[in-house]
């Protein structure tokens, strides 16, 4: 992967999509670490799922987290070879060529559709938007992406049965978070890597 267009990317006020649902304003610290993000000199990452009531089309927050470089290098780090190495043969496979230029500092926009399957936003009824950031700025250039939950399921399949048991172990090292939370990241994986 590359170096997430961090220096070619363009700095955007936070869009509401990424907001914090307990309190309805920008995450102010990791999920994880606690770290504050605002004041850290970390860039961070947002990933929040939704799930569409099919009967009166409104959005429910399945779950949402912001999780620091740290410790997301600690998650990729409790990952096996064998896992890392399919999933971003997977990514090469289905992202790079695709759609990267399309998504490429178009911020918000890139939210219309499924980066992977094309999908339009309007048919889906589960999604996930995964964004990166920066203090109260997000960076937008690779990110922000929405992916329908079926490539979060053909991610998961990758993983292998290690990664998904050292996933586990990293998920009961975190003490903060709800417990409800806890057993939504253990059963359905965030599929950030
Ligand atoms: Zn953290």
């Amino acid at each position: 992967m590359e170096n997430h267009d961090f220096e070619a990317g363009n700095f955007e006020d936070i869009p509401v999509e990424f907001y914090c649902d307990s309190n309805k304003s920008s995450f102010k610290e990791c999920t994880f670490c606690k770290k504050n993000l605002i004041t850290s000199s970390e860039t961070y990452l947002i990933e929040k799922s939704f799930k569409i009531n099919p009967n009166n089309g409104k959005k429910n927050t399945v779950f949402e987290y912001a999780i620091c470089m740290s410790c997301n290098i600690k998650k990729m780090n409790a990952m096996s070879e064998e896992s890392i190495s399919n999933i971003k043969s997977y990514m090469e496979d289905n992202f790079f060529d695709k759609e990267l230029e399309l998504n490429a500092n178009s911020g918000i926009n890139s939210f219309d559709k499924c980066a992977v399957t094309g999908k339009k936003v309007k048919d889906l009824l589960e999604y996930n938007i995964i964004g990166q950031f920066f203090a109260n700025k997000m960076i937008s250039g690779y990110f922000p992406l929405l992916l329908s939950s079926e490539i979060g399921g053909e991610i998961q399949e990758l993983l292998s049965q290690k990664t998904k048991d050292e996933f586990d172990d990293f998920m009961n090292t975190i003490n903060d978070i709800p417990p409800e939370l806890k057993e939504l990241f253990k059963t359905k994986r965030p599929i950030l890597v």
